[in-house]
């Protein structure tokens, strides 16, 4: 009888768990480089964002169309009435890894 072994998680395998997509730009609010986390300035020293910025999120959304009013990649939202306006939360959710 063979000993049972659990196949293991990609998660394991990679060694890392999966970074968030919106890593993939720029960050325009802290500055950070693609692939690096965000940071936030706690008195004089700057410590790591395990979220990413909220405009960085905003920005990543804006890399693809957004299902919700069907503008077009890089185009901020609109309602119904063709205004601008915040960046609606379907759009955070399909928004795609950029590579
Ligand atoms: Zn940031
Ligand atoms: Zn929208």
């Amino acid at each position: 009888m063979k000993p049972r072994q659990a196949p293991m998680p990609a998660v394991l395998r990679q060694g890392r768990p999966p970074r968030h997509p919106a890593l993939a730009i720029r960050c325009p609010h802290c500055a950070a480089a693609p692939d690096m986390r965000c940071t936030t300035r706690a008195g004089r020293t700057r410590t790591t964002r395990l979220i990413p910025c909220p405009a960085r999120l905003d920005a990543h959304a804006l890399t693809d169309v957004c299902p919700t009013c069907q503008v077009a990649a890089g185009t901020p939202c609109r309602d119904s009435r063709g205004h601008e306006t915040a960046v609606h939360t379907a759009r955070y959710t399909t928004a795609q890894e950029t590579r």
